[in-house]
């Protein structure tokens, strides 16, 4: 198979595809099986015993699902991926996959909203200790780190307030620790490449940007095959003590050994937590979205194009005491956005009006833009956060989220630029 460099010809080349090896059809087939036929009884107990790599089961693996990981693990420049039923079950099998009762690990306060209820209480509740870092001083790691701490964990540009995270400076840190870094990437597809900043692991919420059509949950971990697991064997238990569920197999040895790849992450993964927790991603799901990948190196380019359109629009308006976005930032943070991001800054943009009535007013009076709690549709998206998703949590703690009363989070789509910002236009307005 030829390899590409470039994202939009990966995005519809990538991974081991060319045709249906059965019919020739060059879309990737659906799929929609639960079992595959063993071809003998010696085949099936080595696929069971991991001497030979193959599809046992669709819980597992699929070959429709199998082409989507190729493809997105080859987009992030990585060894191989897992693709799993959505983005939350990929936040959640990135940690425990890592760290077990009595470990910890260090994440960015900067964090999705489902991400910290799934730190703070779930993980929580299964002896994983989360301890929270200000990005804005990447030695908040290491200030947070003890024996027990398994992994860092940041989101490369995390909304409301859209600082860049410092990538290459904590997974420094982590690297002379054996610690590596998981960086949730859903906002930023093709624009920020983790792996090659230093990051180990990099998740995506599928939902999101590389789906784009608001069809079809999906997430995806992706091993970077660059962290060294056996430096310090005490550092990574879950990957070098004998695995009982598999007749006492050591991960960071036997992996190498049997795929020729440094990845026992996103095999201990697959074999153990998906078969175990199962939370698969469907043939057909992996198909739409396989469908949204095609696409998403032209769409975040009119995704990028037109937030900073939006961005110098808003600018304008006297309304707008506010206007959030990575280059918007001063100094260093600002400096992240230009050193992590590369052929643009994003589709989400932040504004203040001020007041939670003019926050909740202008979503009132939007007529193209779709009012909903997502992000990285091809169409643009609003909310106010501080009225829906933060409405819970006391004034204070809105505010140290970055979610002041007036705050407006956009998303901005695909369409013509003029449309949307037409619509921001008529709303300020009235
Ligand atoms: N990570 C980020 C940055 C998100 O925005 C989301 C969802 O909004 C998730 C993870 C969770 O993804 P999903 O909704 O696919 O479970």
């Amino acid at each position: 198979m030829a390899t590409y460099k470039n994202p939009e010809t990966i995005a519809l080349h990538g991974g081991d595809y060319r045709s249906d090896p059965a019919t020739t059809a060059v879309a990737v087939p659906i799929y929609q099986t639960t079992s595959y036929q063993f071809k003998n009884a010696e085949t099936a107990a080595n696929l069971f015993g991991l001497k030979e790599f193959g599809n046992i089961y669709t819980r597992i693996m699929n070959p429709t699902v199998d082409v989507l990981e190729k493809r997105v693990a080859a987009l992030e420049g990585g060894a191989a991926a897992l693709a799993v039923g959505s983005g939350q079950a990929a936040s959640a099998y990135c940690v425990q996959n890592l760290a077990q009762t009595g470990d910890n690990i260090v994440a960015s306060t900067d964090l999705y909203g489902g991400t910290v209820n799934l730190f703070k209480n779930t993980l929580r509740q299964q002896g994983i200790e989360v301890r929270f870092a200000d990005p804005a001083d990447p030695k908040n790691f290491e200030k947070l780190t003890d024996d027990k701490t398994r992994a860092y964990y940041g989101e490369s540009c995390p909304n409301p307030y859209l600082r860049v995270f410092p990538i290459k400076e904590v997974a420094d840190i982590g690297r002379k620790k054996g610690i590596p870094l998981i960086i949730d990437n859903t906002a930023a597809p093709i624009i920020c490449k983790p792996l090659e900043h230093g990051a180990t692991i990099v998740m995506h919420s599928l939902t999101k940007y590389i789906g784009g059509h608001g069809t079809s949950i999906g997430g995806i971990i992706v091993d970077g095959g660059n962290f060294d697991w056996i430096k310090d064997r005490k550092r990574q238990p879950l990957l070098n003590e004998p695995d009982q569920s598999y007749g006492g197999a050591v991960w960071a040895d036997a992996v190498p050994v049997l795929t020729g790849a440094n990845i026992p992450f996103i095999i201990r993964a697959r074999v153990v937590l998906l078969r175990d927790l199962g939370a698969p991603l469907s043939p057909f799901n992996a198909w739409q979205i396989i469908q949204g990948l095609e696409t998403v190196g032209l769409r975040m380019k009119q995704h990028c194009s037109n937030a900073e359109k939006v961005v110098a629009f808003l600018e304008t308006q006297k309304k707008v005491k506010n206007v959030i976005y990575p280059t918007n930032h001063q100094g260093e943070i600002k400096d992240r956005a230009l050193r992590y991001m590369k052929g643009g800054y994003g589709s989400l943009v932040g504004m203040d009006l001020g007041t939670i009535e003019n926050g909740a007013k202008f979503i009132n009076n939007l007529k193209m833009f779709y009012h909903v709690a997502n992000i990285g549709d091809a169409r643009s998206l609003a909310i106010h956060p501080a009225s829906t998703t933060h409405s819970q949590l006391p004034p204070k703690d809105q505010l140290a989220a970055g979610v002041t009363p007036g705050y407006v989070r956009l998303s901005i789509g695909i369409e013509h630029p003029d449309d949307i910002i037409a619509d921001i236009r008529q709303s300020l307005a009235a």
